[in-house]
């Protein structure tokens, strides 16, 4: 999601004229995107705005994200450098503020939260010539006890279905066949048009794009994952068969502290959907460890759930507590060696998982969409519709944006190796 709001950011410059400089030092304008999802990512963007100083010195600098709209002025304060603090609610603002800068304005803000706007651009500067991201649900109004997001990203805002359907057919006629669309809690999509498209509807639609091949979404609420989207998965090969669904913890205690309002059951629930499509779905998430007051039997559950499901995929972090969060003020926080060896030992029993998966797909054909070329191991690489990471060799060239039939030779816990087949 930052990655397309950078990509949306620099469409905006590239509105007003400027064009990408070269090198750090031949910036005129330097705008900076944050996140500030963990103490880790907030922490670096201090140290970068002394690097920025240095490499450019007295060039504007602007910070844009999560963590200016978190720190806000207090940015001036710490870097008076910067000229300009935005953060992601107020970019509908940005070639207003952006002009402010330009006429020489100094301590120039975008922090209002309170929005109903999104930001959409006619002009995006597309960084991936495979996949293009397409937002269609902004912020978020679920109250999570250790995410930032709400209190950064401002309320839930989705985009009229014929503005996204739009977008989609611009960026099909520019050649795109893979579209991933994006929310913090994209199946939350309520379509503010007197169309009324709901979530599953606008898949489709999105789906029967003249030109696209293949439709992605991210992030899924378990909340507000139904039935429907599993459906509209089934009967629409051009849904790509896989859902990302972070469940965060395997305890109902912990889930519940969390604040997520679903529990394990629910989300159990939601998997044996899955489970009972006609195409086989597979299914990733994100967990987090650590958080305040779990205890080993917590942490337990969560490897239980490991089990129960079988994910296709995790990504798991530590636990960091946030400034504006409620969780950042509960008792009972976990030493962060005891954070470290619990993330361990739940990436090792996934390894095994994923390797066990990954295993019983050698033997099989695949359709890949090629991302990457690695000539000096004479690889391509590219991604199969249920987002494995497929590596392979084929005798022939010009293979980038290609699909591709791969046969599946060999598999490791991350990827899949195999031959094209011809
Ligand atoms: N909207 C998505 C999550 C966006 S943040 C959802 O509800 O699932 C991406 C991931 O970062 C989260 O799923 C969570 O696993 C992790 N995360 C968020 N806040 C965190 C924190 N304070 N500490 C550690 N991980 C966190
Ligand atoms: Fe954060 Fe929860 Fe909203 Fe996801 S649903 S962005 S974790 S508050």
């Amino acid at each position: 999601m930052n990655v397309h709001d950078s990509e949306k950011v620099a469409g905006v410059l590239l509105a007003r004229g400027y064009a990408p400089a070269p090198t750090l030092a031949e910036a005129d304008l330097l705008l900076y995107n944050t996140c500030s999802i963990r103490e880790k990512a907030a922490q670096k963007v201090f140290s970068r705005l002394g690097e920025f100083r240095q490499a450019a010195p007295g060039r504007t600098i602007g910070v844009l994200g999560c963590l200016a709209q978190q720190e806000g002025e207090e940015i001036f304060e710490r870097a008076p450098w910067v000229s300009l603090v935005c953060g992601s609610a107020s970019y509908r603002r940005l070639p207003d503020l952006v002009a402010q800068v330009e006429a020489g304005g100094r301590r120039v803000t975008g922090l209002d939260l309170d929005t109903e706007d999104t930001f959409e651009t006619e002009i995006t500067r597309r960084d991936n010539p495979i996949r293009a991201y397409l937002t269609i649900i902004e912020g978020c109004d679920y109250a999570c006890s250790y995410c930032v997001v709400p209190h950064t990203r401002g309320p839930e805002r989705s985009r009229a279905s014929a503005s996204v359907l739009a977008e989609a057919r611009r960026l099909a006629q520019a050649g795109y066949t893979e579209i991933q669309l994006l929310g913090q809690t994209v199946n939350s999509y309520r379509d503010p048009s007197p169309a009324g498209l709901d979530f599953p509807s606008l898949l489709r639609a999105v789906a029967a794009t003249q030109g696209i091949r293949r439709v992605r979404f991210t992030t899924s609420h378990p909340n507000d994952f139904s039935r429907e989207i599993v459906a509209a998965i089934d009967d629409t090969p051009a849904l790509c068969d896989h859902i990302h669904l972070p469940v965060q913890s395997g305890s109902p205690r912990i889930l519940q502290a969390m604040r997520r309002t679903y529990t394990r059951e629910d989300y159990l629930e939601r998997i044996s959907w899955i489970r009972a499509a006609r195409r086989p779905i597979s299914v990733t998430t994100d967990l987090i460890v650590g958080f305040p007051g779990e205890t080993d039997e917590d942490f337990a559950d969560t490897l239980s759930l490991l089990e129960a499901v079988r994910f296709d995929g995790v990504f798991a972090f530590t636990y960091s507590p946030r400034p504006n969060t409620t969780a950042a003020s509960l008792p009972g926080a976990i030493p962060e060696e005891e954070k470290a060896r619990r993330l361990a030992a739940l990436l090792e029993h996934q390894r095994q998982i994923q390797t066990v998966r990954h295993q019983s797909l050698v033997g099989a054909t695949l359709e890949v969409l090629v991302d990457a070329h690695r000539p000096a191991r004479r690889q391509w690489s590219g991604r199969s519709t249920s987002n494995r990471i497929v590596n392979f060799t084929s005798p022939l060239e010009n293979l980038l944006g290609e699909y591709v039939q791969v046969s599946i030779m060999r598999a490791g816990p991350n990827s899949l190796i195999g031959e094209q087949a011809i």
